[in-house]
């Protein structure tokens, strides 16, 4: 029987799981890390590198390299390389696909079925170009899960009834906070909350600003400008504050960081804990006011939370843990690595779906709230933020002119009282309607969200019965055609990868073991 996989598909770190004896074991990449870069990279000589091995070659093929695609999900951007381009779902089933493969690799057997996860507050457009980016990489997506929801099912909180708990996840570019609640079989999404540009980066940031004055102190020179040296000190403080999380110094040292026509310059220096905490307090300060949207819109205070759960590697910074205990007066759970957590609560969520794992219901929330436009630039809301999922609402509407044979139903996604202050997610037209003078005819509009969050509108003259729907998929998303080419081109991909391999081993003098290790060092495509 093929595999199920959950999967974490970071910002800047993807991660994988499986079903192993009954429990969700995480599978190191064919690199032999827990978790993968999700970073994407096309070389000049027409491969594709996906993971360590695109990272490794950011600097020097900066132009060629693309990170941080998940911000992009969902939305119209077009990444350019070589007069080809690429929506940001088909970079990131290019590292589906690696995961796939790895996992292929790790198991032994194909692997067809995933559990993706996603931010809790992605939009519909969000989580549909998630689920392509699944179909593109050749997986079955069983479910998209909300990420806090899979941490709280890696820590097998489902078997504590009536309490609540907190998700704090701090990863390397985006920040959710979580309140849930867990009862008789099943967990609910209370309230979620975030910044999607507060993480580790950010930290990182800080520290490079650090080394520039130090070195701008020191030589008077300005390396801002300087990519290669810039690379470098990204490198370097990352390095230096993972450090810090169990060190209360670090030592920077970058010999050769820039030429002058003295000679070349060097820079150490070292960074403690305390000054680290200085530059960057105003980082673990912003993530205050999310833990307090979040708190507001379940309706708890921070007594009523049972259970505080830490998710994202940046949570490992210890004045980051400080904020939470004295944010929420208790000490948070970390004893699950907190990169992997999300991987392995979403390869549980497959166990349930495919029947491996005992009967357990997840309730989810809609991120934004929904309704359609009326008269006036009026949002007339139908389904509030926060609505447990899935979810069936229905609102009647009339007309708004005498004698008007057909509406128009804008459906929007948002928060604000108008119509033009909030997101459109697509429009239909209801015809049809019996002549009458207005405010007589009924329109029943009706808003359906399955478990995925995917949305379906539909209208219905009450009058007449003529009814009219459409399913949203977001503006900025591929259609089926467009989804289907990329698939195919991505197997042809997978293809020439394959042959590529085969005819490197040809000539390789170790033969065919030997092709396979080098394939899996580059991390290129495989299938
Ligand atoms: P994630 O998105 O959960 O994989 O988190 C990645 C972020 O966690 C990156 O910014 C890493 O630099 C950061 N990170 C990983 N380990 C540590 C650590 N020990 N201390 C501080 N930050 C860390």
């Amino acid at each position: 029987m093929a595999k199920m996989i959950g999967i974490d598909l970071g910002t800047t770190n993807s991660c994988v799981a499986f079903m192993e004896n009954g429990r969700a074991t995480v599978i190191p990449s064919a690199e032999g890390e827990r978790t993968t870069p999700s970073i994407v990279a096309f070389t000049k000589n027409g491969e594709r590198l996906v993971g360590q091995a695109a990272k490794r070659q950011a600097v020097t093929n900066a132009d060629r390299t693309f990170s941080s695609v998940k911000r992009e999900m969902g939305s119209d951007k077009v990444y350019r390389v070589e007069g080809r381009s690429y929506r940001p779902q088909e970079l990131s089933a290019m590292i589906l696909r690696k995961l796939k493969a790895d996992a292929e690799r790790y198991i032994g057997e194909t692997v067809s079925d995933a559990v993706i996860t996603v931010p809790a507050y992605f939009t519909d457009a969000q989580r549909q170009a998630t689920r392509d980016a699944g179909v593109i990489a050749g997986l079955n997506v069983l479910r998209i899960i909300n990420e806090p929801t899979s941490a709280a099912l890696a820590y097998g909180f489902d078997k504590m009834e009536n309490r609540k708990i907190m998700v704090y996840d701090l990863g390397g570019g985006t920040f959710d906070v979580s309140i849930l609640e867990i009862g008789h079989d099943m967990i609910e999404v209370l309230a979620t909350a975030g910044n999607n540009h507060l993480g580790g980066d950010d930290f990182d940031l800080c520290v490079v600003g650090f080394l520039l004055d130090v070195f701008k102190k020191e030589h008077g020179m300005d390396l801002s400008k300087d990519p290669m040296a810039m690379q470098r000190l990204n490198e370097a403080a990352e390095r230096a504050k993972i450090e810090l999380s169990s060190a209360q110094t670090a030592v920077v040292n970058l010999p050769f960081l820039a030429q002058t026509s003295k000679g070349p310059l060097h820079l150490e220096t070292t960074l403690s804990r305390k000054r680290f905490d200085e530059l960057t307090s105003h980082l673990v300060d912003a993530t205050r006011g999310p833990v307090q949207q979040a708190m507001e819109d379940a309706g708890v205070s921070a007594g009523d939370i049972d259970r505080v759960l830490l998710v994202g590697g940046s949570t490992r910074i210890p004045a980051v843990q400080a904020a939470v205990r004295s944010m929420m007066g208790k000490e948070p759970s970390r004893d699950i690595n907190p990169d992997e957590c999300v991987a392995m609560g979403a390869c549980l969520q497959g166990g349930v779906l495919t029947g491996a794992v005992n009967s357990l219901l997840l309730i989810d929330v809609t991120p934004l709230s929904l309704g359609i436009e009326t008269m006036g630039d009026v949002f007339a809301q139908i389904i509030p933020r926060n609505t447990p999922l899935p979810c069936h609402h229905s609102q009647v509407f009339t007309t708004a002119a005498n004698f008007q044979t057909s509406v128009e139903i804008n459906v929007l996604q948002g928060e604000r009282g108008t119509a033009s202050g909030n997101k459109s997610l697509g429009k239909f037209r209801l015809d049809g309607i019996r002549r009458a003078l207005r405010g007589i005819p009924q329109i029943e509009v009706t808003f359906t969200i399955d478990t995925n969050g995917i949305v379906q509108v539909s209208a219905r003259d009450l009058g007449t019965g003529r009814s009219q729907e459409i399913t949203i998929t977001g503006s900025g998303n591929m259609s089926q055609a467009e989804i289907e080419q990329a698939m195919h081109d991505a197997e042809m991909y997978a293809e020439a990868d394959r042959r590529k391999r085969a005819e490197e081993a040809r000539y390789s003098r170790k033969g065919a073991d030997a092709a396979e290790n080098r394939s899996d060092d580059d991390g290129a495509m495989d299938a």
